[in-house]
């Protein structure tokens, strides 16, 4: 419904993967896995009320995997610094901050290690929101400058980068892993 979906759709394909954008409640029903893309998370948040998803997102993470990118990631973390107007769902037991790698600095990439991954990735920061506390329960995969930028509880996976805007197809094909595991 917002934001970066389309980079999210093509390399999705790429990998040979089935996509379905989400707009509506019944756009829920026969997916087995779902992207939070980048963009505006106040304006996601205000949409998802608006079209009465909210429930429905909550009844879906009941169940389902799901990975949130950058203002996506903002809407899966249970607290926001410096944002009352983004309503929730709590995935993520960390505090994070909108636009926290302050503004000299608001987009940068950087190579970086991740577990599990033999090369490094490039990760693409827009504008992107800094990790300033977890919970034990929350996996931290990767680490920029002492801060978590990609993160895993259970089924649930959060970068605060940008992997799709990049031609390295291995962080969604580990999402697409995450899922095949919890069927
Ligand atoms: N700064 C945006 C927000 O607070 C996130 C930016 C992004 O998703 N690239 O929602």
């Amino acid at each position: 419904m917002q934001g970066g979906y389309q980079k999210h759709i093509e390399i999705l394909l790429d990998i040979g993967i089935d996509v379905k954008k989400v707009r509506y409640a019944n756009d829920l029903r026969d997916i087995d896995g779902l992207i939070i893309p980048g963009g505006e998370s106040t304006t996601f948040s205000k949409l998802i009320q608006k079209q009465n998803l909210h429930k429905k997102l909550l009844e879906f993470i009941e169940k389902k995997p799901i990975y949130g990118t950058c203002a996506g990631l903002i809407l899966m973390s249970n607290n926001i610094s410096n944002s009352i107007s983004v309503k929730s769902f709590n995935v993520f037991d960390i505090t994070v901050s909108r636009n926290g790698w302050g503004r000299q600095i608001h987009s940068f990439i950087e190579e970086v290690d991740i577990n599990g991954f033999e090369q490094k990735f490039k990760a693409v920061f827009i504008r992107a929101p800094k990790i300033l506390d977890s919970s034990k329960d929350v996996e931290i995969l990767s680490t920029y400058m002492d801060s978590p930028i990609m993160i895993k509880k259970g089924k649930f996976l959060g970068t605060t980068f940008h992997p799709e805007l990049t031609n390295d197809t291995r962080i969604h094909e580990y999402f697409i892993k995450m899922i095949e595991n919890s069927n």
